[in-house]
């Protein structure tokens, strides 16, 4: 009897998994298998919310297998350790598992690879299982990665899309190999109340019905805080219960504006996965130094602080705060925002807001995240670094009739229109009915320190 491994990662799932189908067309029985990874844990990456929502894919995930004659495996330590061990107990000459872009899954590549080959095993690692397009795939003259959005997203688009793999009809497992029990989602501590349920299952009704509605009005909304009109996958494509590969050949299916918009997003996905993969130390590291003296908790703490709790006293930054607080998301259009506020308004280091972001997000991605946080700040991809998004310009176009504030922001719950983006503009005795911060700082005074902070790094 042959056996192999297929160890999951990011990639939760029985649809549209090309190292689970490769395994079973190779061998007799496959090993599905998690590993709780004490790594990841030491790195700082095992947020709650991001727990909560893995605990509900591995019990979807289990229960999917089982629909198919087999059942997940779930082991907890070092993860070459565990799956070393597991191929010894198991007999499995080989080991399956999705390709990673972090500078962590990249060594767990390489010391899984080791280990394996030392015990004449071999490890297959298959691309393009996470992302719709592997990083790599396509690459400009002359570099091993794209520095800029536009050319990749045109060179993305020409490729053929890889074709979608149904889920397995039988997946058998070897008799004998033991699991712990799957980790519960009532179990985790500390999760925001408004993390939505995780799985596949989930995953795949969600694209079905965003497919079949919310898609064909995204152009027009998905900027819109207050709709609430984007597709909620971010999660699911994180955890990979939803294939990046099956989302865009679903929108492309749909075809005209609103897909095509849809599909854009999903390649900014791709674009920064492939940097990442190319320069794996930007998940701390600047893409691009612009020299800056940031302020960091030592000389900007309050004002942190404010920014984290949602009291800057900027309504649509607090309430974009407090619905990452709640529901461990925020809309793009409020990440772009807070980002900007934390980075060029307070001039704070990109990696304190990024962290933080980290700590609630629950699609909380290296690459997505990192990334965006450094196109914010101006030291990535960002062909403009010196932009700033003004929050009351902003807060006026996304927001034109204070929805979104109302919606987090109730201290300000019956405030009219012209005033729910700038309450210190009301007069006196109206003001102090409002229980609510004055601004932590001055937009004006912020633009002009950040601009200072940037020349001085110029001429440096
Ligand atoms: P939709 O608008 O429905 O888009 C569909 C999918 O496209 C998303 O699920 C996501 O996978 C991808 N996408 C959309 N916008 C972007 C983008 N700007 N960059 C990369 N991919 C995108 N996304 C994460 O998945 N994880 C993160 O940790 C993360 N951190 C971010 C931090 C900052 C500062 C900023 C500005 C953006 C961040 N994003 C992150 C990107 C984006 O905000 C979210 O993917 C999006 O809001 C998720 O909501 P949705 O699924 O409804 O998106």
């Amino acid at each position: 009897m042959n056996v192999a491994i297929v160890l999951y990662t990011s990639d939760l799932r029985v649809h549209d998994h090309p190292p689970l189908r490769a395994a079973l067309s190779s061998v007799d029985r496959v090993v599905p298998l998690f590993v709780r990874d004490r790594g990841i844990d030491a790195a700082g990456f095992a947020a709650p919310n991001r727990l909560a929502f893995l605990a509900d894919c591995l019990a979807d995930l289990d229960r999917a297998l089982r629909d198919r004659g087999g059942r997940l495996v779930v082991r907890s330590g070092d993860v070459t350790s565990e799956v070393c061990a597991l191929a010894r107990e198991a007999a499995a000459h080989e080991v399956h598992l999705a390709a990673g872009v972090s500078a962590y899954a990249q060594a767990r590549e390489e010391h899984l690879r080791d280990a394996l080959a030392r015990e004449g095993r071999r490890l297959h690692v298959h691309e393009g299982v996470v992302t719709a397009v592997a990083p790599g795939a396509v690459v400009p003259a002359g570099s091993d990665h794209f520095a800029v959005f536009t050319p990749y997203f045109r060179r993305w688009t020409e490729l053929p899309p890889r074709a979608v793999q149904a889920a397995p009809r039988a997946v058998p497992v070897p008799d004998g190999i033991t699991s712990e029990p799957l980790p519960a989602r009532s179990a985790v501590p500390g999760v925001s109340p408004g993390v939505p349920r995780g799985g596949e299952t989930t995953g795949r009704t969600l694209l079905a019905r965003w497919a079949a509605g919310g898609l064909h009005h995204y152009l027009g909304s998905h900027d819109d805080l207050a709709a609430d009109a984007t597709s909620r996958l971010s999660p699911h494509l994180h955890f990979g219960t939803v294939s990046a590969a099956e989302t865009v050949r679903r929108a492309r299916a749909a075809d005209g504006p609103d897909a095509e918009a849809f599909v854009r997003q999903i390649c900014w996905r791709d674009f920064h996965h492939q940097v990442l993969a190319a320069r794996p130390g930007t998940a701390t590291e600047d893409y691009r130094s612009r020299g800056d003296h940031w302020r960091t908790e030592r000389d900007a703490g309050p004002e942190i602080r404010a920014w984290k709790e949602g009291r800057t006293g900027y309504p649509v930054i607090d309430a974009a705060m407090r619905q990452l607080r709640h529901e461990g998301w925020m809309h793009n259009r409020a990440r772009l925002l807070t980002a900007s506020f934390l980075t060029k308004t307070l001039y704070v280091d990109w990696r304190i807001g990024a962290r933080h972001f980290l700590d609630l997000l629950v699609d909380g991605d290296l690459a997505n995240n990192q990334l965006n946080w450094q196109w914010a700040a101006g030291t990535g991809t960002d062909t403009r670094p010196n932009r700033v998004l003004n929050p009351l310009l902003q807060a006026r176009r996304h927001d034109p009739q204070g929805a979104y504030v109302h919606r987090w922001v109730p201290e300000l719950a019956g405030l009219p229109a012209p005033y729910v983006h700038e309450p210190w503009k009301l007069p006196g005795p109206e003001r102090a009915r409002y229980d609510y911060p004055d601004p932590v700082v001055d937009l004006a005074d912020g633009l002009a320190r950040f601009r200072q902070g940037r020349d001085r790094a110029q001429d440096a």
